[in-house]
């Protein structure tokens, strides 16, 4: 696949623009700033009326994609990148283990987009079947999750490889404020696409996003109101002692399967304690921040 140059086109469509209208130390300053400002009002308007900039869609060759997570950061970037620049596509990549709640949100998001968000799922469909297709399995570990990888990653690569070969894609990810040093990894190791990051250009940290789609109307996925940083899978293998104790009270049957698909391949998801023999007190209270999972999060396995 064709590469891009960045000067060419990335930056005038996201990057530089962003730059030039906004002056750098309000750029730099607005990172975490109140709602009220009239930076983040701006973000405001253009989720909520995607009534932005110019857009470039007749600019040929080239096929910008939002891959949305069902997250609600994912989906104030989509919106936001619909509205300033058009978006040829929003995909969406389902799991069987996401709350049912997810399709829900991901429905109204696509009433909120104005723009059909297509729904993909792996041959594997959830994380079991995932971890297990080798039959000795594995879960999780230095090189990412397996799950990531065949649930998330291959459909991707799949998608990808049917494409027209001399396609130039453009990608839409929902990494906020806080997450600047992912994205840049994300760009370094993902180099034959480019990537834009609204909320990391607009300095919009997770909590904000929140604020933004809270205005639109639509209600966030459940698996934040339960407390979880994220609408990850239920029962994400990449979360911690704390993590993995509020799944224990919140979905029990979630718990007691991971707990045995542990034992059936012979690791853990938590490195070395396994899930049957956590103690119920371990961890922090509140569930640790772990990342979303997109498309993306089985960098580490680049
Ligand atoms: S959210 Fe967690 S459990 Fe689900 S596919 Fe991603 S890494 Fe696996």
């Amino acid at each position: 696949m064709s590469r891009l140059s960045q000067s060419n086109y990335l930056l005038p469509l996201c990057g530089s623009r962003r730059r030039q209208e906004i002056p750098p130390q309000d750029h730099e300053s607005s990172i975490g700033q109140d709602a009220d400002s009239p930076k983040t009002q701006q973000a405001y308007s253009q989720a909520n009326d995607g009534t932005v900039n110019t857009r470039n869609n007749e600019i040929r060759g080239i096929m910008k994609v939002s891959w949305f997570s069902a997250g609600v950061s994912s989906a104030v970037a989509t919106k936001m990148a619909i509205g300033n620049m058009g978006l040829d596509k929003v995909i969406y990549i389902h799991v069987d283990d996401q709350h049912p709640d997810s399709m829900r949100f991901v429905k109204d998001c696509e009433e909120w987009f104005g723009q059909e968000v297509e729904i993909m799922q792996s041959p594997f469909k959830n994380v079991r079947d995932a971890c297990m297709m080798h039959g000795k399995g594995y879960i999780n570990g230095p090189h990412g999750a397996n799950c990531t990888r065949h649930l998330k990653k291959m459909v991707r690569i799949k998608w990808e490889y049917e494409l027209p070969i001399d396609t130039n894609l453009i990608y839409v990810w929902g990494m906020d404020s806080g997450e600047a040093s992912r994205a840049e990894r994300l760009t370094k190791s993902m180099t034959d696409q480019q990537h834009i990051f609204p909320l990391v250009e607009l300095g919009i940290s997770k909590a904000h996003a929140h604020r933004i789609l809270k205005a639109s109307g639509i209600p966030r996925p459940e698996m934040y109101n339960l407390g979880y940083p994220n609408n990850n899978c239920k029962g994400c293998v990449k979360g911690g002692m704390g993590y993995w104790n509020h799944i224990r009270v919140d979905f029990p049957d979630v718990f007691a399967d991971r707990a045995k698909m542990e034992r059936e391949v012979g690791h853990t998801c938590i490195k070395g304690v396994f899930l049957d023999e956590l103690d119920p007190d371990r961890g922090r209270f509140a569930p640790i921040i772990i990342d979303d999972c997109g498309i993306f999060c089985e960098l580490e396995a680049l």
